[in-house]
């Protein structure tokens, strides 16, 4: 396989660096752009296995809103995103919620929970 260069956006932090990435498949060769060491671990980690926190809602019944925002507590693999979106438009909640609750476990195959990202009293 010859060597590429793809181009991509860092975004570990909000400087938002521009990183030209050299490499051959998924071996990563050199990292252009970088203003800190973070973004060659990105790049890397891009390349390979692409993660990304997932920020949704969810419903809540019995509460003073019907939807409560949810976070996953780590970032999960990029082609599970809609696994996990999907698995989300299936879950009630029955009010009072805690921040912090576990909404969802162990989601789409992973380590990684979801959580609330805020209280949500009953009515
Ligand atoms: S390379 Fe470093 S400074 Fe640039 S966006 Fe990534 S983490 Fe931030």
């Amino acid at each position: 396989m010859a060597e590429e260069v793809t181009k991509i956006i860092c975004i570990t932090c909000p400087m938002g660096c521009s990183l030209e990435v050299t490499h051959d498949g998924d071996t990563v060769t050199k990292v252009d752009g970088a203003s800190c060491k973070k973004g060659a671990e990105y790049a890397l980690a891009e390349l390979t296995d692409p993660r990304r926190m997932v920020t949704s809602t969810v419903k809540v019944a019995g509460g003073l809103h019907p939807l409560i925002p949810v976070y996953t507590a780590a970032p999960i693999p990029k082609p599970r995103i809609f696994d996990l979106l999907a698995s989300l438009r299936q879950v009630e909640l029955q009010a009072p919620v805690k921040v912090g609750q576990v909404v969802l476990a162990s989601v789409v195959g992973t380590d990684v929970d979801v959580l609330a990202s805020r209280d949500l009293p009953a009515v």
